[in-house]
């Protein structure tokens, strides 16, 4: 049976990008050219705020006095799983050296990048979760400096619990300063911050846009659209629990996708009948982003069997991908284009989200057909080395000498000559 829409998009989320280019150009080209000051006039303008920018040591112990110590417990629960994970992931990384040639050896090293700048949003939500994914994984990868920003509320500054999570979390400076104002800061060295080597860390589109135009002299972890997140449900889904996992996600942003793929039309009907009726009971602000996103992005496909739903899947390769049917080992096996994969009911996209350890940070918009999210790789570079002995450079220098001279290479062809004549005086080279 092809597969059937029983609800389909009506927009799609790459709507106003050359605006946002536009604008971003400007702010970082003045950025650039004015500095500190025209960082702060940014932040005036875009957060109407003039408080401190980096904060002090008694700003950060001011903030963390007014976090309640249950919301503290658990961002250091959080902390301790994701750290936990990326250790892990850090075992993984592994430094080596194989003999080539007799005599010549080569190997590889992990090496961390020296300064990471980790964007924490806090326009919309206030992301809590995003300081700890983003500086944990960074600390636990080795970097040196780990700068974390987030923009600050107008006379208020940072949420005091982001500024609390990213210090428990390892970050060394934290500046008040958000959108392209806070990544242009972080890139070019403003306020006496090193120049990070790495910009992290989702955003909105202005935040993306910078990233991506300041790629090449900075690396980034991935430029991170609006967050979208799949359903793979058969009939032993609950749909109330499906319902509640599409309507959490979709409160994301007005224009945050959200999928059902299934193979059973009731269950599909039943979810459909159950979201609005959830949505509506959603504070304000979440209600409308919710609505919107649900009425202008949202699908709902209906496919023949699980190895139809498993490509439809694989064929949007969501950001989040959650598997509430049979047989979950046959899912994890067969899916293979997801940023994070949710197995089962007893875990969510939230959990993930928040607190389980698996980064947060993840490729939207179908990227996840060709990368992974944050993790402790991004922030290292893996770099390689060579050293021989003058025998076993013999094969290499005669090898590289003759494919030089094919390419045209002259010179490169007479770095290996001159160790040929050198080592091997008393021989003839063709
Ligand atoms: P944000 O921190 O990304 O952006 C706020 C900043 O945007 C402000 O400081 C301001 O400087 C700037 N800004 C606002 N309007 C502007 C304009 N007209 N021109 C220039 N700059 C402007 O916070 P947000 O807006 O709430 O967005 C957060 C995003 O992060 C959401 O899209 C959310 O889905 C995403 N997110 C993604 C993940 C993931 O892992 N993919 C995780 C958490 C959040």
């Amino acid at each position: 049976m092809p597969r059937e829409y029983l609800k389909k998009a009506t927009l799609t989320s790459k709507s106003d990008a050359s605006e946002t280019k536009k604008i971003v150009r400007g702010i970082l080209d003045e950025i650039e050219a004015g500095g500190d000051e025209a960082a702060l006039a940014y932040a005036k303008k875009f957060d109407n705020y003039e408080g401190e920018i980096l904060l002090s040591p008694e700003a950060i112990k001011a903030a963390s006095a007014l976090v309640p110590e249950k919301l503290k417990q658990d961002i250091q629960f959080s902390h301790a799983n994701v750290k936990k994970f990326a250790e892990a992931q850090l075992g993984t990384v592994k430094d080596f050296e194989v003999e080539i040639v007799p005599g010549f050896v080569a190997g590889q090293k992990a090496i961390p990048v020296d300064a990471a700048g980790c964007y924490v949003p806090g326009g919309r939500y206030s992301h809590i979760a995003s300081a700890i994914m983003t500086v944990t994984t960074a600390k636990v990868a080795g970097c040196k400096h780990i700068v974390a920003c987030s923009p600050p509320r107008p006379d208020v500054g940072i949420n005091p619990a982001i500024i609390y999570a990213a210090h428990v979390c390892g970050a060394d400076k934290i500046l008040a300063m958000g959108g392209v104002q806070g990544v242009a800061a972080m890139t070019f060295g403003l306020f006496g911050l090193p120049k990070a080597n790495i910009l992290v860390g989702p955003g909105n589109q202005f935040v993306a846009e910078a990233k991506r135009m300041l790629f090449g002299r900075v690396g980034i972890d991935m430029i991170a659209g609006p967050t979208d997140s799949l359903v793979l449900a058969d009939e032993t889904a609950d749909p109330m629990v499906v319902a509640a996992d599409l309507v959490g996600q979709a409160e994301h942003g007005y224009n945050s996708p959200v999928w059902l793929v299934t193979n059973d039309r009731s269950l599909a009907e039943e979810v459909m009948r159950l979201v609005p009726t959830l949505i509506d009971s959603l504070p304000e602000v979440n209600r409308e982003n919710a609505t919107a996103a649900w009425r202008d992005y949202a699908e709902v496909i209906l496919c023949g069997d699980r190895e139809e739903m498993a490509a439809t899947s694989d064929e949007y390769a969501p950001e989040h991908l959650t598997v509430q049917a049979d047989d979950l080992d046959w899912w994890l096996g067969r899916l293979s284009c997801y940023g994070s994969l949710f197995l089962g009911e007893e875990t969510t996209v939230a959990f993930g989200d928040k607190a389980s350890g698996t980064n947060h940070v993840l490729p939207t918009s179908g990227a996840a057909s060709y990368t992974g999210g944050l993790s402790v790789h991004k922030y290292m570079k893996i770099v390689t080395w060579q050293r021989s002995t003058r025998e076993g450079s013999k094969s290499v220098a005669e090898a590289t000498a003759r494919i030089a001279r094919l390419e045209g290479m002259e010179g490169h062809a007479r770095t290996a000559d001159i160790r040929l004549k050198k080592y091997f005086p008393d021989e003839d080279f063709v």
